[in-house]
């Protein structure tokens, strides 16, 4: 990760960033209270406040005073102080989130992007509605300490988009392409960051050992062990999507053929479904999507259908949740979870279906099942994991001393 240019514009920063943690842990602070906390006399406290006054990026408000003195003055982040600004680019839409210095939500936007998928439509688009969103939301651009963006694929510490199969994209120099049209600092993640989300929405997580398995446009895993989140040699850890698991089986973005990802992936699902149905299969979804019908509203039909009984309907989901077993077995073996969490447009409508199908399946596939004591649960923040994961992983790197 390169510098954040936030970070560099500022001497003697790293205390101001030392105090926005704490606050940013423990919630409102008094001023005694930091001293407490960073073992830094009252001196040096009141300066690093004055400075963090200077630019905003603090509250001060009476707390509740005392038996014996006044009342003291509480210090706690500013969230109109600075803004982030977080996007997830995907094959269907680009969705923005924009986040206030507390890293809450405070708006969003979902751009369609069509069947074009170059990356000078992406980022057209990223130009246009970004300043959009933000003169909508009267925030002057200056306001903005920097833009997270994550994509389904794998990204160099440069910003190279090396490759993505969802997107297909191959060697994009794209933070550099960005650097070119918008001002801000422009920080690039793997989707990884979603588990950050699910981690700030119960913050518990931070301690277990996590398998997230992610079945949307593309199918991946983040694997967060003894609290730390492994990437591994060349930051690929994860990509169980192209474990290839029908060797004859249809072409994946990745160039082999029958990866997990070109099976059971939404736009793998939405084709299977498409031409089952134009080879003649009966089924009440030929009624519900037509050719423009996009993936995620596939699996929703899908799952209407199968709750009505449609035959097809619930071969197609229980031929997902068969594979999704398979790797989750898999998974489980190799990294020893206490918590596994399934997520994406694919699983969310069919959670208690493929949760049972792996907890009956977990005695004749798990090693040692009588050992182990795995939580599964579906992921908590939806289709905005991702904007919200790499808002709160900007947010991370920039407060942070390391
Ligand atoms: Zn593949």
């Amino acid at each position: 990760m390169e510098k954040n240019e936030f970070n560099l514009k500022n001497v003697g920063w790293r205390n101001e960033k030392l105090v926005l943690a704490l606050l940013k842990q423990h919630g409102p602070l008094s001023q005694s209270r930091i001293c407490q906390l960073t073992r830094l006399g009252s001196s040096t406290v009141s300066t690093i406040v004055s400075r963090l006054r200077e630019k905003d990026l603090i509250t001060e408000t009476p707390g509740q005073s005392g038996k014996r003195g006044a009342k003291p003055i509480l210090i706690d982040i500013n969230p109109t102080g600075q803004y982030i600004l977080g996007v997830e680019i995907n094959p269907t839409v680009i969705r923005i989130g924009l986040f206030n210095f507390h890293c809450d939500m405070t708006e969003q936007i979902s751009v369609p992007l069509g069947s074009d998928h170059s990356v000078e439509n992406v980022i057209r688009l990223l130009e246009i509605n970004l300043h959009g969103l933000l003169s909508k939301e009267n925030i002057p651009p200056e306001k903005v300490m920097g833009i997270g963006l994550t994509l389904s694929g794998s990204i160099t510490p440069a910003g190279v988009v090396k490759l993505s199969s969802p997107l297909g994209w191959k060697q994009v120099p794209l933070r550099q392409r960005l650097k070119e049209k918008l001002q801000w600092p422009i920080h690039l993640y793997s989707t990884r960051v979603r588990l950050l989300a699910e981690i700030r929405a119960k913050p518990s997580l931070a301690s277990k050992n996590i398998f997230y398995f992610n079945i949307a446009d593309g199918v991946g895993s983040t694997i967060l062990i003894d609290g730390h989140l492994i990437h591994g040699a060349t930051n690929r850890c994860g990509e169980l999507g192209h474990t290839i698991v029908q060797p004859d089986g249809p072409p994946c973005g990745c160039g082999h053929n029958g990866c997990l990802e070109a099976l059971i992936a939404g736009p793998a699902v939405a084709k299977k479904i498409r031409a089952d149905i134009a080879n003649g299969t009966q089924t009440t979804l030929a009624e519900s999507i037509n050719d423009k019908t996009p993936p995620d509203e596939i699996i929703e039909a899908l799952s209407r259908a199968a709750d009505l009984n449609d035959a097809y309907a619930k071969d197609v989901r229980d031929w997902i949740a068969e594979h999704l077993c398979r790797a989750a077995s898999l998974a489980i073996n190799l990294f020893d979870p206490d918590v596994l969490i399934l997520a994406g447009y694919v699983s969310q409508p069919f959670l208690p279906c493929f949760m049972d199908h792996i907890r009956r399946q977990f005695a004749d596939r798990v090693y040692d099942p009588t050992s182990r004591q795995i939580k599964i649960i579906g992921a908590r923040c939806g289709r905005e994991a991702l904007t919200r994961g790499v808002a709160a992983a900007v947010f991370q790197d920039a407060i942070s001393t390391a």
